[in-house]
């Protein structure tokens, strides 16, 4: 396969038609742990995204990676909504910039760089730590993942491996009271529910993925 704008532009496709399917199940979660507006903000964002893409020139020679992610983090840090609009519009960012510095195609090495500048502009903007229950928890063990892969893993393996750590890190988020974040405010209330935001990055990296063929 070629991890080229091809690759990326069909990674932002799933993305959006995901989070679609799954809209119903961030709502109920943003209810429970803040205002409820979170899968209309991710949704709303993401076919804003596709709409974005659709408009995109598409080049006869090769598609750069960096151009699908670029109009994609465009979308998110200028019209998305929520808290998480922009913190999603900074790890697209980050991506198309790791991206571009590689060339027309994605490498893991890339993917890991960009990954982890994108966590690292989240946590500067938003000052959550692992453990305050936000998106940051879903984003760390990805980037431990892509870190442990290593640069000679093809990218569709270590996107893989960036998904499982991801949903682990959902699953961890369960069991926390929130420290950042409109969850906070619940206390004890917040516990049992997962974070809505880290579900979010556990569908990013889970979409990079082409569903197997039967
Ligand atoms: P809002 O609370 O403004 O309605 P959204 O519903 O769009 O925002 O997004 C909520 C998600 O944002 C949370 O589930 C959490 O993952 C993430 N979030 C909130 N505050 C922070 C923060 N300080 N740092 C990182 N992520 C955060
Ligand atoms: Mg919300
Ligand atoms: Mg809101």
């Amino acid at each position: 396969m070629e991890f080229d704008g091809g690759f990326t532009a069909g990674w932002m496709r799933r993305f959006a038609a995901s989070a679609e399917a799954t809209r119903a199940e961030l709502t109920a979660l943003d209810q429970q742990v803040g205002d409820g507006d979170f899968g209309i903000n991710l949704t709303t964002g993401l076919s804003s995204v596709v709409a974005a893409l659709d408009a995109l020139p598409v080049p006869s020679g090769q598609w750069p990676a960096a151009a699908p992610l670029e109009a994609a983090a465009g979308v998110f840090l200028d019209d998305v909504g929520g808290t998480s609009g922009p913190l999603f519009g900074l790890v697209l960012q980050e991506l198309a910039v790791a991206a571009a510095d590689v060339g027309p195609r994605l490498t893991t090495a890339a993917l890991t760089a960009g990954t982890a500048a994108g966590l690292a502009a989240v946590q500067r903007v938003g000052e959550a730590v692992p453990g305050d229950k936000t998106l940051v928890d879903a984003l760390t063990p990805a980037v431990e993942r892509l870190q442990r892969s290593g640069a000679q893993a093809p990218p569709g393996c270590a996107l893989r491996a960036a998904a499982d750590g991801a949903w682990e890190g959902v699953l961890r988020t369960a069991r926390l009271r929130a420290r950042r974040g409109r969850a906070s405010y619940l206390g004890d209330r917040a516990v049992g529910v997962p974070d809505p935001g880290a579900v979010g990055v556990g569908l990013l990296f889970a979409s990079a993925g082409r569903p197997v063929a039967s």
